[in-house]
């Protein structure tokens, strides 16, 4: 019998009840145990794999490891998208261990080869020995990245046959020298594509031109490679695959593998006695709150995993733990973020699954890099931004026919606020979709020069490359990238690399090096999109749990030279956004109110920056900035309200800047439940009067160039997106307004003004002619007429993109609000 609170009803009755907390439990969900249902090994699987499997303690494949088998043998592509643990890896290695032992039967040892894409180096490397366990040497595994050393890359080209690599090294090594690995791609016959959701956004829609780069080698070379894909538990993995790989997909959802019961509660933090912007009540953090309940559940022996968003907070917590805990119990708890080791990766998981370690707090990190399931608890401290992120975490929890515990403990935002309180969102909700748009032609472009090099373009290629390719290619000849031939190719015309061009996770420039200015020392990188609002001179830089301050911001160089220091306050970037309409491609009329889509142009610059205390957020002051405007293209949704609405409502023109601000925040706060991205996805601007629609209007735009797919996704879903909106900042239990409904840490404009009332009557007047209907699919791109000129208003910039595991806390953001009536919020 495991001990009583080991129970999960029991773990949740001693951290909350018995400990006076019942208040802050908002919601607790009951999920049932599911039984396992097993398969015979399909033919096609060799002898050898089904041994090495038995070994490893699996006599039968489950039913969906089985079913995926059988389809990939088949040569379709596959998707598999089912729950944490429930054994993908087998599900594609099977069948291709299998080929590739018949391969080694061919006269040059090699008749059969198979490439492995992770997100990561590190999964790859995890891979690389999972692999190797089910398979006789006979069949040779190689990881091919940026670490293999120049004199082993030669061998992997001409021997090995199952090679695990990433889409950069794909895209950067492998593909521009394909003539090198003509052996290796003649005989290629699957390609896997593991933890396919995390290729979303523009990441995920260089990777799916990447692909195509590669379908099309392929085929020079004679060969078809399948594809398999294995997936989180997302909405329509088939669709997903499609677009990734541009070929139809079938998935296996029916997850078969076992499961205990699960309980899930929902948890909201107290307020606390500190005083917000604005005297704004503000809660505990969700990383306190984890904290102290790690502490209980570790002295109660209950061997735990908190999950936290920033590299910071996984220190935080770890550390409160260890001192509210004391000698011995304090050495049974620890940290776990990116860049760790494999080999202390691999400690990790051993002394979790041993019991040694009974508390770990881990950045998302631990999703892709470590293999722990099996836990009695799991915390989330905070929404992981996504359902199906939510669910993997979760899913850590819960050994064979023993029941466990996961808790979401809310931080002090519009969104995770709302889901406390409104649990069918996310247990009565199926999870989302993974959002790409392949056809982004800020994407495409640079993968058409790519391609071009690698071998010239025919027309018979385009279809492959999307309906967006034939019209950028005279484009390119105009840019003189390429140069159309009597034969009527296309060729690549320069000398340098056309691939050096393309960095597949960031877009806008190359990286801004942040470097240790006493030592010389280089620290790490940002974005250049985010460089302005994060590492601007006199910005807070946070880094693997260090602060330093930056002396000096290099535009020129790109290098932002910092030192160490513990200044008590964070800063956050205050700018100036002005936003113009350049095209309308779908407009509805929601009674007077207009909903639209489109192409604009953002105009952002950094003006200056808060310095904030730490605890609280007071703002200590203000310092400007002397940084150039940029433009961002890229891709909006907007809405606009009449006269005679605000009349209606009762919105004073005075008040109209604070009610389109507030309802603004709560939007961009709520998107993320609707369209898969994050809060640095997007940006917002604010306009009481917008020179190109005439009227109050309310914007949010994709942050990358060329849009990501995020806008569309909230335009096709507005009724739903925008009544969450709503209820969310009626809800809230606040007089005027705090950072759980209306208020964004990282508003450009310092949270001025906000009005929440007005912005419930503003909203309500919105969608009070909102049509009643299902959310359609995604519809696709109408043709635009051109727009106006622009003006300026207030905005939120997007945040700075957070690597996996970057800071969340602290973190500069840019700033929004032009003119004097306008404001916004940056997220970073
Ligand atoms: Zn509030
Ligand atoms: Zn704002």
């Amino acid at each position: 019998m495991p001990p009583r609170h080991h129970q999960p009803e029991a773990l949740l009755a001693s951290l909350s009840t018995e400990r006076g907390r019942s208040d802050r439990l908002t919601h607790t969900e009951q999920l049932p145990a599911r039984e396992a249902r097993y398969a015979p090994w399909p033919e096609g699987i060799r002898q050898e794999v089904v041994a090495a499997a038995a070994e490893l303690g699996v006599l039968l494949p489950w039913a969906h490891q089985a079913e995926a088998m059988d389809l990939a043998a088949a040569g379709r592509t596959t998707v598999i998208a089912t729950g944490t643990a429930s054994g993908k890896s087998l599900g594609y290695l099977a069948p291709v261990l299998s080929e590739l032992l018949t391969g080694t039967e061919a006269r040059n040892g090699r008749g059969a080869t198979a490439l492995y894409l992770a997100p990561t180096k590190a999964l790859a490397a995890d891979q690389r020995r999972r692999a190797a366990e089910l398979v006789p040497d006979r069949v040779r595994v190689a990881l091919y990245d940026g670490d293999t050393p120049p004199q082993e890359r030669e061998w992997v080209r001409q021997y090995a046959s199952y090679v695990l690599t990433n889409p950069d090294m794909l895209h950067r090594g492998i593909l521009p020298a394909h003539p090198r690995w003509s052996s290796f791609l003649k005989a290629l016959k699957y390609v896997v594509i593991d933890e396919c959701h995390t290729y979303r956004g523009v990441f995920g829609s260089h990777v799916a031109q990447v692909l195509r780069r590669l379908r099309r080698l392929c085929a020079r070379y004679g060969a078809s490679p399948t594809f398999l894909l294995a997936s989180a538990t997302t909405a329509e993995p088939a669709v997903t695959a499609q677009r990734l790989t541009g070929l139809p997909a079938t998935a296996v959802t029916e997850d078969c593998s076992p499961r205990g019961p699960l309980v899930f509660a929902l948890w909201e933090p107290p307020l606390t006695e500190n005083v917000g912007e604005h005297g704004a009540p503000v809660r505990r953090s969700a990383t306190a709150e984890a904290g102290y309940l790690l502490t209980d559940l570790v002295h109660d022996g209950t061997r735990t995993v908190v999950f936290v968003r920033s590299r910071r907070a996984a220190e935080l917590v770890a550390l409160q733990a260890q001192e509210q805990l004391g000698h011995p119990l304090a050495a049974r708890v620890a940290a776990y973020r990116g860049g760790y080791l494999a080999e202390e990766r691999r400690a990790l998981e051993r002394d979790l699954h041993t019991g040694r370690l009974l508390g770990l707090a881990s950045t998302s990190a631990l999703e892709l890099g470590v293999d722990v399931s099996g836990l009695d608890a799991v915390l989330l401290a905070g929404y992981p931004g996504t359902r199906a992120s939510l669910w993997q975490q979760a899913g850590r929890a819960g050994r064979e026919g023993q029941g466990a515990l996961a808790v979401l403990i809310a931080r002090d935002d519009p969104l995770d606020t709302y889901l406390v309180h409104h649990p069918d969102a996310l247990f009565a909700t199926p999870v989302e979709a993974t959002v790409l748009d392949p056809d982004n032609p800020h994407v495409l472009a640079p993968h058409l020069c790519a391609a071009a090099a690698e071998l010239p373009l025919t027309d018979a290629d385009l279809e492959l490359f999307g309906p967006s390719s034939e019209p950028l290619l005279p484009v390119l000849e105009r840019r003189g990238l390429l140069r159309r031939r009597s034969d009527g190719s296309w060729y690549w015309t320069r000398r340098e690399r056309a691939v050096d061009g393309v960095d597949l996770r960031g877009s806008g420039g190359s990286p801004v090096q942040i470097v240790e200015a006493d030592t010389g020392r280089l620290l790490g990188t940002v974005d250049a999109e985010a460089a302005h609002t994060t590492v601007h001179t006199g910005a807070v830089h946070l880094h693997q749990g260090r602060t330093y301050l930056v002396r000096e911001f290099d535009l020129e160089s790109s290098v932002a030279l910092v030192s160490p220091a513990n200044p008590p306050y964070t800063t956050s970037a205050r700018d100036v956004t002005s936003i113009s309409i350049l095209s309308t491609d779908t407009t509805e009329e929601w009674g007077e109110a207009q909903l639209s889509f489109g192409s604009v142009e953002v105009v952002n610059q950094v003006v200056g920056y808060l310095r904030k205390r730490i605890s609280t957020g007071e703002i200590l002051g203000e310092s400007k900035l002397d940084l150039p405007p940029r433009t961002l293209r890229t891709r909006a949704v907007w809405w606009s309200v009449t006269e005679d609405q605000l009349l209606d409502a009762t919105i004073p023109f005075d008040q109209l800047p604070g009610a389109a601000h507030a309802a603004e925040h709560a939007s961009i706060g709520l998107l993320p439940l609707f369209a898969t991205c994050d809060r640095w996805d997007i940006g917002g601007v604010s306009v009481p009067l917008h020179p190109d629609t005439g009227l109050p209007t309310v914007f949010v735009y994709d942050g990358h160039s060329g849009g990501a797919g995020f806008a569309e996704r909230g335009f096709h879903r507005a009724v739903v997106w925008l009544t969450a909106t709503r209820d969310a900042i009626a809800a809230c239990e606040c007089d005027r307004g705090c950072p759980s409904c209306v208020q964004s840490p990282k508003c450009g404009n310092g949270n001025e003004p906000l009005d929440k009332a007005a912005a419930i009557r503003l909203l309500t007047t919105l969608l009070a002619h909102a049509p009643n209907r299902p959310d359609p699919a995604d519809a696709p791109d109408a043709v635009g007429s051109p727009g106006a000129s622009g003006t300026s208003g207030a905005s939120d910039a997007p945040d700075a993109p957070d690597a996996p595991d970057a800071p969340d806390e602290g973190s500069t953001g840019p700033a929004d609000g032009a003119a004097d009536d306008a404001t916004g919020d940056a997220a970073g």
